[in-house]
């Protein structure tokens, strides 16, 4: 079972204006098999919190810690961080011209287990996960996020974490653009992999909607750079009826 520790974290960006800090001291620990819902209001540093632990060379990390079984992930390349079980699907996933899904899936594999899969299991493989999430087998050779609508996208984050089998999985805004029925796909495709594997999950959200589907053991509200209180499940019903006001006095 995995462990990922981010100790105060802080981080900033440069900006038009000069540089800003975004992380002012997140303090989380993801344990496998846990689910952990991030929940708070625009602007308030929760992609921010996602690219820092991916290593976009946009945010610059000026203090804390950030450990995967106590490896320091701060040290790590982009690369070596998917190889020791990060895996991270973006709110706002880049294209990959001329590289089909079914590639990109495969050479992801390859370099996370250090060897190519056996094709026939592969195969067998790709064509299950894609028939869980309800998807048409000629995705696989399209390229990767061209033209993709919002629902393919969520969908193709949820294929490659089924084929990946990431040790700790951050999905930032994977609800969000997507109709009830899709929804409802992405989350069956999330709870299968906490059922198969010993993923933790650090489920990055701004409406409490795909918690229906997904049941968080935590729930961490997120204002202005960090963590502003934590609770169970109960504390999501309490944002859904009351929203982030309370917590943006003053902040
Ligand atoms: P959230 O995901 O919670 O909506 P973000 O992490 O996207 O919040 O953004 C937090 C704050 O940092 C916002 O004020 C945003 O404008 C700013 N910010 C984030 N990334 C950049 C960037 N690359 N350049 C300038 N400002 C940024
Ligand atoms: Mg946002
Ligand atoms: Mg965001």
């Amino acid at each position: 079972m995995s462990i990922l520790e981010i100790k105060n974290l802080h981080a900033t960006v440069e900006t038009p204006e000069g540089t800003k800090e975004i992380l002012k001291g997140v303090d989380l620990t993801i344990k496998g098999g846990e689910t952990h819902a991030i929940m708070g209001p625009n602007g308030s540093g929760k992609s921010t919190l996602a690219y820092a632990i991916a290593g976009h060379p946009k945010y610059e990390i000026t203090g804390g810690e950030v450990l995967l079984d106590g490896e320091d992930v701060l040290e790590m390349s982009v690369d070596e961080r998917a190889r020791a079980g990060l895996f991270l699907a973006m709110q706002y996933p880049v294209e990959v011209p001329g590289v089909t899904v079914s590639n990109f899936l495969r050479t992801a594999k390859t370099a996370i287990d250090g060897e190519a899969p056996s094709l026939r299991t592969w195969v067998k493989d790709v064509k299950g996960a894609m028939d869980d999430l309800k998807m048409d087998p000629v995705f696989a050779e399209r390229n990767v996020n061209e033209g993709f609508s919002g629902g393919e996208k969520k969908r193709h984050e949820i294929l490659q974490m089924q084929l990946l089998k990431p040790s700790i999985a951050v999905l930032d805004e994977t609800d969000s653009g997507l109709d009830v029925d899709a929804l409802r796909v992405v989350s069956e495709g999330v709870n299968r992999a906490k059922e198969n594997t010993e993923v933790g999950i650090m489920l990055i959200t701004h409406y409490t909607r795909i918690l229906q589907y997904v049941k968080p053991d935590f729930v961490h509200v997120f204002v202005n750079g960090k963590i502003a209180e934590q609770g169970g499940p109960e504390l999501a019903e309490r944002l859904e009826a009351e929203g982030y006001d309370r917590f943006l006095v003053g902040a």
